[in-house]
């Protein structure tokens, strides 16, 4: 009798999986199953990811390594809005939207706040029961782990995740209330803000730095009373956008007017997207935004990995507790102590 080979084996031990009669063991299998759409697998796939324990990093680089081929084909779309501003309630309405349109929508989130232990603004609610219900959409908290980067990376990790397991939309939500929006950024094709009629710029986050990031901006809860100031809104949110430098895209950002609760300008919103798709496609902007994301974060993650070792090398720690007396003390200036220090990280 011959004997199976690996790939026989392996076949047989993902049946053994998928009948519930073996647990999934190897990043190979993982793999497998997340590639035909298994949404546990997708799952314990970014836990996997997301772990910080030492002995996950290789199973995890192997899993991303055997995925990132197959990722990619899909359209990332930021969404960001301060607390309030109707995220959630948009994401459900849009992405129902969506979905409606034969879309397979992932939703993720960046919420540097569930680090602090004070609870995260995005994740304590229940959030998107609905959508959470289709079988065509997969939704996922923020990583809590973690400064910033992290999160951050993490979550970068994930929509690859999500892509190779047939999702062909993204959507990643933020809080607009900080750092939070330039790294999902950096991260998304396209990024979408949720603006809101009558709050002072400073409220609603139209701060220049974020609404110069925005693409698209959706001014909700255009409904009731609340329709004509919306509308008014919108057109002043147009008229500045418009005196904003122009985007390395080309595009001209569009604001537009919706309301999550009544299900209104939601197409519009879409078109869009759409347009701004084919307009990014046809210039080149989406590959080469793309590449440029890819360095940006390989160097970041090499500065990030880079301060944790020289922080955390023995040497430096009693040598810099020293020098930061002397700078302290007005005995050695801050370039001088930096300078040494590096030297003695990098002799060691
Ligand atoms: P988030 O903090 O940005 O995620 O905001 P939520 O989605 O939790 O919404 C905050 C509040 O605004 C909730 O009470 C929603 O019911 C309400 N809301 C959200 N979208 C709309 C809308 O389009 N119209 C109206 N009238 N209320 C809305």
């Amino acid at each position: 009798m011959a004997t199976p080979s690996n790939n026989d084996k392996n076949r047989a031990a993902i049946e053994r999986i998928r009948a519930g009669r073996l647990k999934v063991e190897t990043p190979d299998q993982l793999a497998q199953l997340l590639l035909e759409g298994d949404r546990t697998a997708l799952a314990r796939a970014i836990t996997l990811v997301e772990s910080a324990h030492e002995s996950d990093i290789p199973k995890a680089e192997l899993l991303l390594r055997l995925l990132l081929p197959h990722s990619g084909k899909s359209m990332r779309i930021g969404i960001s809005g301060v607390p309030g501003a109707g995220k959630s309630t948009f994401i459900e309405a849009f992405g129902a939207h969506l979905i409606q349109a034969g879309k397979k929508i992932a939703v993720l989130a960046v919420d540097p706040s569930s680090e602090s232990g004070k609870g995260s603004i995005l994740g304590d609610k229940t959030r998107m029961n609905k959508l959470a219900a289709h079988p065509n959409a997969f939704i996922r908290p923020s990583p809590s782990s973690g400064a910033l980067g992290g999160v951050a990376r993490k979550t970068r990790e994930a929509i690859f995740l999500c892509e190779a397991a047939g999702f062909d939309t993204i959507l990643i939500e933020t809080v607009g209330v900080g750092q939070s929006e330039t790294a999902v950024h950096s991260m998304v094709d396209v990024f979408l803000l949720i603006a809101l009629a009558g709050a002072g710029d400073e409220l609603q986050g139209i701060k220049r730095g974020i609404m110069e990031m925005a693409d698209v901006v959706v001014v909700n809860k255009a409904d009731g009373e609340n329709l004509p100031r919306a509308k008014a809104a919108r057109q002043d949110i147009q008229r500045a956008l418009h005196f904003f430098p122009e985007l390395h895209s080309a595009w001209i950002p569009e604001a537009l007017i919706a309301s999550s609760t009544e299900k209104s300008g939601l197409p519009e919103v879409a078109e869009a997207l759409f347009r701004y798709e084919q307009h990014v496609k046809r210039n080149g902007y989406f590959e080469a935004h793309r590449k440029e994301q890819s360095r940006w974060w390989l160097k970041e993650t090499i500065q990030h990995a880079l301060v944790d070792l020289f922080f955390q090398q023995e040497n430096i720690q009693h040598a810099l507790h020293v020098r930061e007396e002397e700078v302290l003390n007005q005995q050695q200036s801050v370039s001088e102590a930096a300078r040494y220090l590096i030297q003695l990280f990098r002799s060691k």
